[in-house]
C-alpha cells in the first residue's frame, strides 16, 4: 500500500469529523457527541501529520504537545462558567499564535510558493494573538475592563495599519532584506492587536473575542495554505465561519453595529445621557413567603434567568421551583435573552445541566407577547436584558437593544444582592417601578427560601 494517502486519507476523515462535530454542536442534545466528534477528528489530523514523509523530528513536537496539552486541560476541567469567556479568549490567542508561527516558519523556510497566504497568516495570526491576550486580560480584571482610550488614536492605528502593509510589500519586493521586513511586519501586527482591543470594553468585549476567533480561523486557513494543508484550511475556515455568524448574530442581539464595536467604545457613558432612574427611587421589598404566594397561586409565571442565577449556580434549584410551581397547576416558562449571562448561549447550557426541558426555553421572539399574559415575571440575576432603557432612553449605551419585555407582566419579581449594575453599569428603572418587587438576596439561597415557602403552601 502506498503509505503517502495515509495522511490524506487522515486529513479527510478528519475534515468530515469537523463538519459532522459543527453540525451537532447546534443543539444542546447533540452538542456533548458533536465535541468529541470534532475533537477526534482533530487527534486523527494529528495522528496522520506524524506520518507525513517530511515529519523530522518526533520528540520536540511530542514535548510540545504535552506541554500545551497539560495546562488546557486543567484549565479547561477547572473553570468556572462564568469564566469562559476568557478561557476561550486565551485558546484563541494560542491559536493566532500558532498561525503567525507556522506562517513565519513557512516564510523563512521557502521561498517560493504564492507570497500573500503567508504575509496575511502573519498579520492576522499576531493580531489575533496579541488582541485575545488584551480581551483576557480585561475579562480575568488583570487590567482595566473599561475602553481605554488616548488621542489620535484612531489615526495612531491607521498609520500602524499603513506601515504593516508597507512591510509586506518591502519583504515581497526586497527578499533580501525580507526577514528583517517580516519580522517588522510581525511586530507592527502584534501592536496593532494590543491597541485595537484596548479601546474597548463592557458588553462589548464578547463580540470582540469572537471577532478575533473568526480572525484566527482565518489565519489557520492562510497558513494552511502556505503549507498545503487541506485539514488546517477546512478547519480554519469552518471556525473562520463559525466566527464571523457569531459575531453578526450578537450585534444583532445587542443591536450594535461591527464598526461600533470594533471603532466605538462601549462603556463610555455619553455627553447628556440622563440617568437611566429618574422620579420615585424607591425600591419596595417582598419577603419570600409573599412572593411564594403570589407565584403559588398565579396561572401563569415567566422566569427570566440572568448573570446572576450563573454566578449563585441556582440552575438546580429553579427548576425544583418550576416544578413545584407546575404541581400546583401554575404554567412556568422560561425567557432567554440571547445574550443574558456572559456567553452566547448561557442560560440554554445552564438550564440544561439542571434537566430543565428545552421546550419551556423560550427565546426573545417567542416569549415577549406572552409577558401581558403573565401574572409574574420572575427575573433571577438579570439587569440589562430587561433594562427599558434599551427602548425609551436615546443617551443610555444600551439603548437599541432588544431586551425582554419582563415589564409587561402583572406583576415583577428581582431577584439580585443589592443595587449593583449589570454588565453595562447603568441603572434599571424597571427596579423602582411601583408594580415591581425585590427579593434581595444571593439567588441560590433566595430561591431556596422560596421552595420551602411554596412546599408550604
Ligand atoms: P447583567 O446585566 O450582567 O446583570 C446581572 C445582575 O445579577 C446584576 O445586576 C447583579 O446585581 C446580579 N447578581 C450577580 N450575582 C448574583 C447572585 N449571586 N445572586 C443574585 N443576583 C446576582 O446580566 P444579564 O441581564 O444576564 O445581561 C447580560 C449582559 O452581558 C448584557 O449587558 C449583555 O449585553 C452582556 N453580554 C452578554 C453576552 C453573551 O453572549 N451572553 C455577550 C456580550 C455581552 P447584584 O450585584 O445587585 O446582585
Amino acid at each position: 500500500m502506498n503509505l503517502e494517502i495515509v495522511p490524506a486519507a487522515a486529513y479527510l476523515i478528519a475534515s468530515l469529523c469537523f463538519i459532522f462535530g459543527l453540525k451537532r454542536l447546534s443543539s444542546a442534545r447533540t452538542a456533548r457527541s458533536g465535541n468529541f466528534i470534532a475533537g477526534a477528528g482533530m487527534a486523527l489530523a494529528l495522528a496522520g501529520t506524524f506520518l507525513l514523509p517530511d515529519m523530522g523530528h518526533f520528540c520536540p513536537i511530542l514535548v510540545a504537545i504535552a506541554i500545551g496539552t497539560v495546562p488546557g486541560w486543567l484549565l479547561a476541567k477547572r473553570v468556572k462558567m462564568t469564566a469562559m469567556p476568557q478561557m476561550v479568549s486565551l485558546f484563541n490567542g494560542m491559536g493566532g499564535a500558532c498561525a503567525m508561527f507556522i506562517s513565519l516558519g513557512e516564510w523563512i523556510k521557502a521561498a517560493e510558493g504564492p507570497a500573500l497566504p503567508k504575509l496575511l497568516g502573519i498579520i492576522l495570526g499576531s493580531v489575533s494573538f496579541t488582541g485575545s491576550l488584551v480581551a483576557f486580560g480585561k475579562l480575568q480584571g488583570l487590567i482595566s475592563e473599561k475602553p481605554v482610550r488616548w488621542p489620535l488614536q484612531k489615526a495612531i492605528n491607521a498609520c500602524l495599519l499603513l506601515a504593516i502593509l508597507a512591510s509586506a510589500l518591502a519583504s515581497v519586493r526586497d527578499p533580501s532584506g525580507g526577514l528583517l521586513w517580516i519580522l517588522a511586519l510581525a511586530a507592527l501586527a502584534l501592536l496593532l492587536g494590543v491597541l485595537q482591543v484596548l479601546p474597548i470594553g463592557g458588553a462589548d468585549m464578547p463580540v470582540v473575542i469572537s471577532v478575533l476567533n473568526s480572525c484566527t480561523g482565518l489565519a489557520a486557513a492562510l497558513t494552511g495554505f502556505a503549507m498545503h494543508n487541506m485539514s488546517m484550511i477546512v478547519a480554519g475556515t469552518l471556525v473562520g465561519a463559525a466566527g464571523s455568524l457569531l459575531t453578526v448574530l450578537m450585534c444583532k442581539a445587542m443591536n450594535r453595529s461591527l464598526a461600533k464595536v470594533v471603532f466605538g467604545s462601549f462603556g463610555l457613558v455619553p455627553k447628556g445621557a440622563a440617568p437611566a432612574a429618574q422620579g420615585d427611587q424607591t425600591m419596595r421589598e417582598i419577603a419570600a413567603s409573599e412572593c411564594a404566594i403570589m407565584m403559588g397561586y398565579a396561572r401563569k409565571v415567566i422566569i427570566v434567568p440572568g448573570y446572576g442565577l450563573a454566578v449563585a449556580q441556582g440552575q438546580h434549584l429553579v427548576h425544583e421551583l418550576e416544578q413545584l410551581l407546575e404541581k400546583r397547576g401554575v404554567e412556568v416558562k422560561y425567557a432567554i435573552h440571547p445574550v443574558a449571562g456572559r456567553m452566547p448561549g448561557h442560560m440554554n447550557v445552564l438550564l440544561a445541566e439542571a434537566d430543565v426541558p428545552y421546550p419551556k426555553l423560550l427565546d426573545m421572539e417567542e416569549i415577549n407577547p406572552e409577558f401581558e399574559q403573565a401574572d409574574a415575571a420572575l427575573i433571577i440575576g438579570a439587569n440589562d436584558v430587561v433594562n427599558p432603557a434599551a427602548r425609551t432612553d436615546p443617551g443610555s449605551p444600551i439603548y437599541g437593544m432588544p431586551i425582554l419585555n419582563a415589564d409587561k407582566a402583572k406583576n415583577v419579581i428581582v431577584i439580585k444582592r443589592g443595587r449593583g449594575a449589570g454588565f453595562a453599569g447603568i441603572e434599571n428603572a424597571l427596579f423602582y417601578q411601583s408594580k415591581t418587587r425585590m427579593l434581595f438576596g444571593d439567588a441560590k439561597k433566595a430561591l431556596q427560601e422560596l421552595i420551602t415557602e411554596v412546599r408550604g403552601l
